[in-house]
Formats: structure tokens, C-alpha cells, sequence
């Protein structure tokens, strides 16, 4: 099987865990700071700004919760996101608004996110599509000047940048995921940006149960009763550990070697499909704008909607797994978007599919993958 994402995990890697196993030390330590250290200075932000998490997803609860929503508030969100997203709305007590995208980007524009806004919106929450930054600058731009919060969901872009800025850095918030099917992994793993250090401060806090002191052998030296509880607002437990930080910091020094091989992956796609795509008989992704870089999340292609889950499942039979991200969560009857008609996400919907694409594939992979699409969809037109 031709899996569509696969972590590079290696001798590197086991040897910091082997490292943090002779050390005793497992949970929150040194490995969490220097990987907070590591991943800010990618960022070229301050360490302040950063807080390591058990997963992606805890980023995103955390940063939703930091606006303090009360009932009626909105949060807008293009329709194809990860649930989630919407999930953490719904949780930090907002009501998420869904927005339409580009069909062929999949990211919205400034005006798609500017349509769905009401005076009830506190927010706005964006990926980038596929690693690609899209519309980032303008949309940070109508937030800052109508004075709404922006949170970016950089689980695709880790790398990712716009005229040398990472992206991620363009909102108030940010979240990045190294679960085991993203760019860089350490099993379960997530960052969290925000650009106000406190902030960032207290999303910290609500990450360790509300703690404003640690209770722990570390704080005995400050505190005579280094056990008593100062507790200014109920928290949870998603910070992440020193097993999984030793993994994620070699992971981020491996960065540019995953992505330059996913960049390569991306061109040898371009080029076996070139000729099916001058016959539009499917489109390949769209060339990023000047100024822009992207981690190359996704490879996706987009074919009639006749023939796209047939496709699929074609290659499926054949051993190639592809899948469609993001369905649109305005379809999802449990965020009660209605009859709400979105036509560019419905459009990719329809079209859309997503191929292997990680560092694990070899040249001969990605041809295998390309020959079986083109026999497919050449088949399936002319039936
Ligand atoms: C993976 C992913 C998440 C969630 O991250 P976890 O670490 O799995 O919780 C959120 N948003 C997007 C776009 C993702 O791809």
C-alpha cells in the first residue's frame, strides 16, 4: 500500500528518546524548553510566545478559550477545516460561521472571510490550505482594522512562509500539530503561538490545570510550602512532555530536508500530470504566488465529480490511498450551519482528491501513483 502520509522517523530520533530514557526525567523538563527555544527561534519570535502541547487540537481549544466568548458570539471559519476547529468553538461557547473558499485553492480570500462577518464576530480562524498560505496578509490586515481577533491553524505550514515571514505569525493566535501524519511528528505533539505574551501566559496555565505556581520540586526552592495550590482559573492537562519534545526538536532540525523532498514529490507530480492538466481533464494545484513558500502538505487534484470517487477507489483497489480534506463542516448538521450554500467549497468538494505525499516516497512511488490516476481518469471520461 501507497499510504498518503507516512512520519520519517529515524536513528536520530530513537536516540533522544534514548537520551531522555537515561535521564529519569519523562515528563514537562529541559527537552520542553529548549524544543519551546527551537521552535521560536523558527518562528524568529521570543520564547514567551510559545507553549508545547499534547496535540494540535489542545492549541486550538486553547486559543478559542482565551477570547472569553459569551453566548451569541461568532467565530468565522472556512467551511473546509479540520472539525477540529469548529469543535473548539463550539466548546469555548462561540458560534462558528462558516465561509466560502476558493475552489481551487481551497483557502479563502479577504472577501470570502469579509462576507461572513456580523458585529457579533470576535474571530476569525484559518488554516492554509495544503501548506499553502493563501490569503494570509490581507486577511490579517481586514482582522486588525476591524478589530477581530485572528487565529491561524498552521497544522499544514509549518514551514511555510510569506515574504519571509512564517505564517502563524501574521494572527493573535497560532497552532502548529505533530501528530503522526504531519510534516514533522513526535507522535502527539502541538504548539501554541500568541502574540501577546500573557497570552501566551495564561493559555500555559489553563494547560496545567490552572496552576499559577507549579506545585512540583522545581518551585521548593522558591516556596517553603512548595505543595499549596494557587488555582485563579480552572485549567486542564495538555501540556506535552519531554519524550515527545526530544522527538519534535529533531524533527525541527530535520525540517528543511522533509520539506525540500516534499517540494520535490510536488514537481515530479506536476510534471507527470502536465499534459492531462493542459486538457483540464484534471486540474493540479495552482503555482503559489510570488513571495510565497509552502510546506507541501497536500498534493491535490481536482477531476470532474463524476468520476472523482471512482477514481478513488480505483486507486484504493490498486494499493494508492488518497483521501479528500476538508469536507465542509457546513454540511455537518451537529454545527447547525443549516441550509447554508457555500458554492466554491462544495465545487472542491465535489473534485477534489489528495495524493500520497511524505519523504517516504521514491521517484518510482510517485510514478506508480501518476500512472494509475491517468489510466484511471483517461478510463473513466471515455466510458
Ligand atoms: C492535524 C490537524 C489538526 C489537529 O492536530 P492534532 O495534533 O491531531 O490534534 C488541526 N488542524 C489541522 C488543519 C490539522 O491538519
Amino acid at each position: 500500500m501507497i499510504h498518503l502520509h507516512q512520519p520519517q522517523v529515524g536513528q536520530e530520533e530513537l536516540a533522544a528518546v534514548a537520551e531522555v530514557f537515561d535521564s529519569k526525567w519523562l515528563g514537562h523538563g529541559p527537552r520542553t524548553e529548549a524544543f519551546e527555544a527551537a521552535f521560536a527561534e523558527h518562528l524568529q519570535v521570543d520564547a514567551e510566545h510559545v507553549v508545547f502541547l499534547n496535540s494540535g487540537t489542545a492549541g486550538l481549544f486553547l486559543a478559542v478559550e482565551s477570547l472569553d466568548l459569551t453566548e451569541g458570539d461568532e467565530v468565522v471559519l472556512p467551511s473546509p477545516s479540520f472539525v477540529a476547529a469548529a469543535n473548539a468553538v463550539v466548546a469555548g461557547g462561540g458560534r462558528p460561521v462558516f465561509c466560502d473558499v476558493d475552489p481551487r485553492t481551497l483557502n479563502p480570500t479577504a472577501e470570502h472571510i469579509e462576507a461572513a462577518l456580523t458585529d457579533r464576530t470576535r474571530a476569525v480562524l484559518v488554516l492554509h490550505y495544503g501548506g499553502s498560505p493563501g490569503d494570509i496578509t490581507r486577511i490579517a490586515e481586514l482582522c486588525r482594522h476591524r478589530d477581530i481577533t485572528l487565529i491561524e491553524d498552521a497544522a499544514c505550514s509549518v514551514a511555510s512562509t510569506v515574504d519571509g515571514r512564517p505564517v502563524g505569525t501574521f494572527g493573535d493566535f497560532a497552532m502548529w500539530s505533530f501528530d503522526a501524519m504531519k510534516v514533522m511528528v513526535c507522535g502527539d505533539g502541538g504548539m501554541l503561538y500568541a502574540r501577546d505574551p500573557d497570552a501566551a501566559a495564561r493559555a500555559r496555565r489553563l494547560a496545567y490545570h490552572g496552576l499559577a505556581q507549579p506545585t512540583g520540586f522545581g518551585y521548593a526552592q522558591v516556596s517553603s510550602r512548595w505543595w499549596e495550590l494557587d488555582v485563579p482559573e480552572v485549567g486542564r492537562r495538555d501540556i506535552g512532555n519531554d519524550l515527545t519534545a526530544a522527538i519534535g526538536a529533531v524533527q525541527l532540525r530535520r525540517l528543511p530536508e522533509l520539506v525540500a523532498r516534499r517540494r520535490e514529490i510536488t514537481e515530479l507530480y506536476d510534471r507527470e500530470l502536465a499534459d492531462l492538466a493542459d486538457l483540464s481533464d484534471l486540474l493540479t494545484p495552482p503555482p503559489l504566488p510570488a513571495g510565497h513558500t509552502s510546506t507541501y502538505y497536500f498534493y491535490w487534484v481536482q477531476m470532474p465529480p463524476d468520476i472523482r470517487d471512482d477514481v478513488a477507489n480505483e486507486l484504493r483497489a490498486a494499493g494508492i490511498y488518497t483521501t479528500f480534506r476538508y469536507a465542509p463542516l457546513h454540511k455537518v448538521p451537529a454545527y447547525g450551519a443549516g441550509e447554508l450554500s457555500l458554492p466554491g467549497a462544495e465545487h472542491a468538494a465535489d473534485r477534489t482528491l489528495c495524493l500520497p505525499l511524505h519523504p517516504g516516497l521514491d521517484d518510482a512511488d510517485v510514478h506508480t501513483v501518476a500512472a494509475a490516476l491517468r489510466k484511471s481518469v483517461e478510463a473513466l471520461l471515455h466510458r
